[in-house]
């Protein structure tokens, strides 16, 4: 068995004292010795200069790092002269998203704009930039909540891969299963790349709660009533949640997923645990 790659993400801090604080935190992340770190770009392109700022302090660190990239509400223009920055840096490895637009942005009109659709962004990437940059794409094990049908998003996945994406990695997710189904159908649909587990480790039940209902990820019930149930508790929480995630993880691994890519939340303790009770049991 090939070890699984770790890679872990990071948004952009909005402050000098969020960078410092993001610094340590990196600090004691480096010794998983993770293949490489990624950092959101926020919705339209609204943290365009702290994650490319981030990316910078990341690989003066001697780290790798994956910017991500997202077009919906921008120009082909503007996302050139992006790929134009990110080249002239060095950087070789893109985390490629539509994005989603913020509020206050009202209806999107998925007709109009110069982009609609991730596929279309990874052919525009391709097309700008040949084979320079390795771009990860997104992968919705329970469906993406825009989606018209499973089948659907699936060919959607397809499309991007098609259009020359080199791996995937997935939105969270709590049911094993729903990873493995998904794995096995994209090969089915001719997808051969690396799909990477995305993991979030539980750490605060309401926040959990909210970015759950954002992004369509299922908290199943018995672990949402297990939670409930501690109520303020939040270190029983927190061992709770590293039980359940690990566990996960082990699964995963053992039945061959490529790797793991963790939603850190900026924070280190949380994926530091996990990490260090997957080694412990040898995963
Ligand atoms: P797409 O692949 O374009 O899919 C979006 C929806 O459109 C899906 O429902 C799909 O089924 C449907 N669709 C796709 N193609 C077609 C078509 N041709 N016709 C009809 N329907 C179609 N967001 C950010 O703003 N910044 C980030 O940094 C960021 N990082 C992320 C990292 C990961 C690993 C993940 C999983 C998500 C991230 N997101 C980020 C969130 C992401 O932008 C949203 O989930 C967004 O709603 C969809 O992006 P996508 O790239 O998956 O879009």
């Amino acid at each position: 068995m090939t070890t699984p790659d770790f890679s872990i993400e990071f948004f952009p801090p909005k402050t000098p004292e969020g960078a410092d604080k993001l610094r340590a935190t990196r600090a004691r992340l480096a010794v998983l010795d993770p293949k490489y770190f990624s950092v959101t770009f926020g919705a339209g392109g609204s943290t365009q200069q702290g994650t490319l700022d981030t990316v910078l302090d990341i690989r003066s660190e001697g780290h790798e790092a994956a910017p991500h990239i997202s077009c919906l509400g921008s120009s082909r223009a503007r996302l050139r002269d992006i790929l134009t920055e990110y080249r002239d840096h060095g950087i070789r490895r893109l985390v490629a998203l539509r994005g989603d637009l913020p509020s206050g942005y009202g209806a999107v009109d998925f007709s109009s704009g110069e982009f609609r659709y991730a596929n279309e962004l990874v052919e525009f990437i391709r097309a700008e930039s040949g084979d320079w940059f390795h771009i990860e794409v997104a992968a919705y094990p329970e469906m993406h909540p825009q989606a018209k049908s499973p089948q659907d998003d699936m060919q959607s996945f397809a499309r991007k891969v098609q259009a020359g994406a080199n791996a995937a990695i997935t939105q969270y997710f709590y049911n094993a299963d729903a990873y493995f189904r998904f794995v096995d159908e994209a090969h089915r649909h001719g997808v051969q790349v690396p799909i990477v587990a995305g993991v979030m480790p539980i750490t605060n039940y309401m926040q959990l709660m909210r970015f759950s209902e954002m992004c369509g990820a299922e908290i199943p019930r018995w672990v949402r009533l297990k939670l409930a149930s501690f109520g303020d508790d939040s270190d029983s929480i927190r061992a709770f949640g590293l039980d359940v995630v690990t566990t996960m993880c082990e699964r995963l691994l053992a039945g061959g997923a490529p790797g793991l890519h963790f939603y850190s939340l900026n924070q280190s303790g949380p994926t530091i645990a996990i990490c260090e009770r997957l080694k412990a049991t040898g995963a």
